[in-house]
């Protein structure tokens, strides 16, 4: 996903794209990129520096942290991404001037600058550490592993059910 630097004027160029959803192999057991990605955004030129201001919208299919379904995330993220020339001769003096700043560095070859691992990362950031299906997801059944979410499975709960107990119970049965 590249962009021209030399399509770049003094007043900036306001940008909008439609990457498909293949673009970013964004695939894993529990996270899958659903919908293509949007972004839009305005780039500006410092001297030979460039910034990438934005956002960008998508739809990822995420497996539930407590019950293990799957359910939809829809993604609105900002994307701030600074970008210098990749040089020869790469002077440390500008990364450590650049830790000062909130924001992500890349670097670029040539004209063209590549938003693809800056929109990637964006995507993975806007996931929680702990991603529910809903907010009062009632996860597993830690003795036999059924979602409570969908059936009530009548076991005893007098004990206090720790969700991530749950988990490990499920993949015990499924061990079985
Ligand atoms: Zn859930
Ligand atoms: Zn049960």
């Amino acid at each position: 996903m590249f962009l021209k630097i030399d399509h770049i004027h003094d007043e900036g160029l306001d940008f909008k794209l439609l990457e498909s959803k293949q673009h970013f192999d964004l695939d894993s057991t529990d996270c899958v990129l659903k919908e293509d990605v949007s972004i839009k955004g305005k780039l500006e030129k410092l001297g030979h520096e460039i910034i990438c201001q934005g956002e960008l919208q998508t739809e990822l299919s995420v497996k539930c942290s407590r019950c293990l379904e799957d359910f939809s995330f829809p993604v609105n993220a900002k994307l701030k991404v600074y970008f210098v020339p990749q040089l020869e001769d790469n002077n440390l003096a500008n990364e450590i001037e650049l830790t000062e700043f909130d924001i992500d560095q890349e670097f670029y070859v040539d004209d063209k600058i590549d938003l693809t691992g800056p929109v990637r990362d964006s995507i993975l950031l806007s996931l929680p550490p702990i991603k529910l299906c809903r907010e009062d997801c009632a996860g597993l059944c830690f003795q036999c592993g059924m979602n409570l979410n969908k059936n009530d499975c009548g076991c005893e709960k007098e004990n206090a059910c720790d969700p991530r107990l749950a988990v490990l119970q499920q993949l015990k049965n499924k061990i079985k």
